[in-house]
């Protein structure tokens, strides 16, 4: 049977913070606020694929206020959030990942975003596409007060 799932996750941009986007630390004057490392598109992937199995949200399982996920790489979210699909016979069959940011320019970034959230997720880089764009000015990202990401993630169950 496959499933499919939806995520979308979105963190202020504020000076202080990195910026890691899909895994990858981004040389940036300013990042994401958040009580994790704020990767909005490492958390757009999770939601995406727990919505897969009806399983859901990334706060539901790392809620914010718990002090175990305070600054916690996200690459941790993704692996606990593989081996829950693995539990109920679930593979990735692939996942698309769109990042919203206005700056800087995320086109150098994609091969070693792909690479790290492939590695994260346990599957080949073919599996994971990510895209960039700037939300030409408008709203708070197009003013660059906050980054966006959005994914869809196609899961195969075994029966
Ligand atoms: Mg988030």
């Amino acid at each position: 049977m496959l499933r499919i799932g939806e995520g979308w996750d979105s963190h202020r941009l504020v000076e202080g913070r990195a910026l890691r986007i899909a895994c990858v630390e981004i040389p940036f004057e300013r990042g994401s606020l958040g009580h994790s490392d704020g990767d909005a598109a490492a958390h757009a992937a999770c939601d995406a694929l727990l919505g897969a199995l009806a399983l859901g949200d990334i706060g539901s399982h790392f809620p914010p206020g718990d002090p175990r996920w305070e600054g916690v790489d996200s690459r941790v979210f993704l692996a606990k959030v593989v081996s829950m699909l693995a539990d109920r016979h679930a593979n990735l069959v692939n996942i698309d990942i769109t990042v919203i940011v206005e700056s800087p320019r995320l086109a150098p970034f994609i091969c070693d975003m792909r690479a790290a959230m492939a590695e994260a997720l346990g599957c080949d880089v073919e599996r994971v596409s990510i895209k960039a764009k700037s939300a030409e000015g408008l709203g708070a990202v197009g003013e660059g007060a906050a980054i966006e990401a959005r994914a869809v993630a196609l899961v195969h169950v075994a029966e």
